[in-house]
């Protein structure tokens, strides 16, 4: 009882309205770090669900928003991105302690979302039909660029700051309405943001956030018959799931999910930027990255001297508390993911591959789901490690001879969702870029991302773009409308002319 009155209690924001779920059921968010829950959290179910959908419903055919000018969406939109340049510490920490991600990262994530917010907020009014140019006599005919109506926003426990920006920006530039599902591992940041839409003064409906488990709320949220889209982040098994739900209203749907991706380092990169680059591109937010490289492919002539290199500099991660300014890498996420991991990395090396570094959690912690980061010689592509989306620190190095065996192995994945090419060559490096099958190639760095740049995959690394222009027209539909300019009557339609 002691240890449960220390539990920060949130509630769901539905309606501009703080709720707890109508049932009263709670469930506890943990914090990584410590391995002790830290919250309690509505579980919101089918109920709770349609309250907040009929209300998004509301605000968007009947509300104040229905009737607010593209121009007064970019202001308001405008408004969240300067007050979200304060909260960003407050947001940050709310992430950290309920995912483990380093705060020195979520306090800037939450900081540099504000431009996306700026970058939709001034997209809003330049989003616009046109006029035909029509092949028919006496006839006028237009486009009008209608908003979707409600958007269904689920996503992961990842990078929730980002992925909020990235769905909701548009979404509500665009001018729909939204209810955003947080994930059961990480609700808190989710609720915070919506402390942010409160003191920004979006009416009653525009944004509501429910939180729970994803076979009761996610399935209720995303089969809602009044959902016209759902955007969606997390893994293909879900995604299969959510397609399926969509059969129930039709809803468009947009998928980020998982990656294998690879990491190409020829023989002419510039060894440094290549080392540091793959230090990046794995061992950031311990791995737990969609666009995580974990697939390392070294030309045969360097493979020795970077994996040297590699795993010196692994060696010198300082692992700790995500609070810590000093920390580099904080823990997994949730418990079932160190598992997972732990068990991944002990089949693989009983199954041939030979492990460099890492494999187990660091020995001085005595609480929290801490793992080394890890680096593992693969003699090939079969193994399951090399498959499989692991979603933690650990990258498999396979070794190649030419830039024909390194894009086939790059291309022998089933996901599609990012790549990195290390070369001095440009010509190779735009063959390589135009070769491998992925949504985002980053040639000579790694994990850039900005509100300009689309962002998604090929393949089972799901489809549509979030981010960029395109993604505030994915948020819209036109209206075709045609006007008949001509004085005399339609003519007999029984009369064949
Ligand atoms: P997940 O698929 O388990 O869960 C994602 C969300 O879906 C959660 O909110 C969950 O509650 C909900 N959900 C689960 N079952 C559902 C159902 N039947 N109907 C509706 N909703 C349901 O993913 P996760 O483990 O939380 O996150 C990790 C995954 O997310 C990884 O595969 C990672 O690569 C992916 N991811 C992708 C991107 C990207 O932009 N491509 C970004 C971040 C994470």
């Amino acid at each position: 009882m002691a240890i449960m009155s220390e539990l920060q209690s949130y509630q769901m924001y539905i309606n501009g309205e703080w709720s707890p779920a109508g049932s009263g059921k709670t469930f506890d968010s943990f914090n990584p770090a410590t391995g002790n829950s830290w919250a309690t959290i509505p579980a919101a179910d089918e109920n709770d669900v349609d309250r907040a959908v009929q209300a998004a419903h509301q605000a968007y055919t009947d509300g104040p928003w229905s009737r607010m000018s593209a121009t007064d969406r970019g202001k308001l939109l405008r408004r969240l991105a300067e007050i979200l340049e304060t909260h960003s510490e407050q947001l940050g920490h709310a992430e950290t302690v309920d995912t483990g991600k380093l705060f020195k990262e979520t306090r800037w994530q939450a900081r540099y979302i504000s431009d996306f917010f700026h970058y939709y907020a001034g997209l809003a009014d330049k989003v616009h039909g046109e006029t035909l140019p029509i092949d028919k006599p006496n006839m006028w005919a237009m486009t009008i660029r209608e908003p979707l109506g409600v958007v269904a926003a689920v996503v992961p426990w990842n990078s929730q700051l980002f992925l909020v920006a990235v769905k909701i920006g548009p979404a509500l530039a665009a001018g729909n309405t939204v209810v955003l599902k947080a994930s059961e591992h990480a609700s808190a940041p989710m609720l915070e943001f919506a402390r942010v839409f409160e003191e920004a003064g979006f009416p009653p409906g525009v944004i509501n956030i429910v939180t729970g488990l994803g076979d009761s709320c996610g399935k209720a949220l995303t089969s809602h018959p009044l959902v016209d889209r759902i955007s969606f982040t997390g893994g293909p098994e879900t995604a299969r799931h959510i397609i399926r739900n969509s059969a129930n209203n039709f809803a468009e749907v947009s998928l980020e999910l998982g990656g294998k991706s690879p990491l190409i380092v020829f023989e002419d990169a510039d060894i440094e930027n290549a080392v540091n680059g793959v230090l990046l591109s794995i061992f950031s937010a311990s791995g737990q990255s969609c666009v995580a490289a974990s697939r390392l492919l070294l030309h045969e002539s360097i493979h020795d001297a970077i994996l040297k290199e590699i795993v010196a500099r692994a060696a010198q991660i300082r692992i700790g508390d995500p609070l810590q300014e000093e920390s580099q890498m904080g823990p997994l996420a949730t418990l079932d993911q160190l598992k997972f991991i732990g068990n991944a990395v002990d089949n693989a090396v009983s199954n041939g591959a030979h492990l460099l570094y890492g494999g187990q959690s660091p020995a001085e912690f005595s609480s929290g789901w801490y793992y080394e980061p890890t680096i593992i010689s693969c003699p090939n592509q079969d193994l399951d490690i090399v498959r499989n989306e692991l979603f933690g620190p650990v990258v498999s190095v396979i070794r190649f001879s030419d830039e024909t065996e390194a894009i086939r192995l790059a291309n022998d994945t089933q996901f599609g969702l990012a790549a990195g090419v290390f070369t001095a060559n440009i010509a190779r490096a735009l063959r390589v870029t135009k070769a491998v099958r992925a949504g985002i190639v980053w040639v000579n760095s790694y994990r850039m991302v900005s509100p300009l740049a689309p962002f998604g995959g090929y393949k089972d690394s799901g489809y549509g773009r979030e981010s960029g222009l395109q993604a505030i027209y994915d948020y819209t539909r036109p209206k075709t409308v045609w006007l008949n300019t001509s004085s005399d009557p339609i003519s007999d339609p029984f009369v064949m002319q």
